[in-house]
């Protein structure tokens, strides 16, 4: 399953640099996976400083 991004999310954009194919994207006060985009490599939910990004 896609991974998601919770509201513990800061809005810090690390996530975004580090996804392969470019599925997260800057929301309104949190960033957002596209999930039908996103091919569940984990990368976002390492880089993340707040643990935001999970596995549905
Ligand atoms: Fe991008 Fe990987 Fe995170 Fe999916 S799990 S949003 S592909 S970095
Ligand atoms: Fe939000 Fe974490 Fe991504 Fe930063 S790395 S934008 S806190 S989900």
């Amino acid at each position: 399953m896609a991974y998601k991004i919770s509201d513990e999310c800061i809005s810090c954009g690390a996530c975004a640099a580090e996804c392969p194919v470019s599925a997260i994207s800057e929301g309104n006060g949190k960033y957002n996976i596209d999930a039908d985009t996103c091919v569940e490599c984990g990368a976002c939910a390492s880089t993340c400083p707040v643990g935001a990004p999970v596995q549905e």
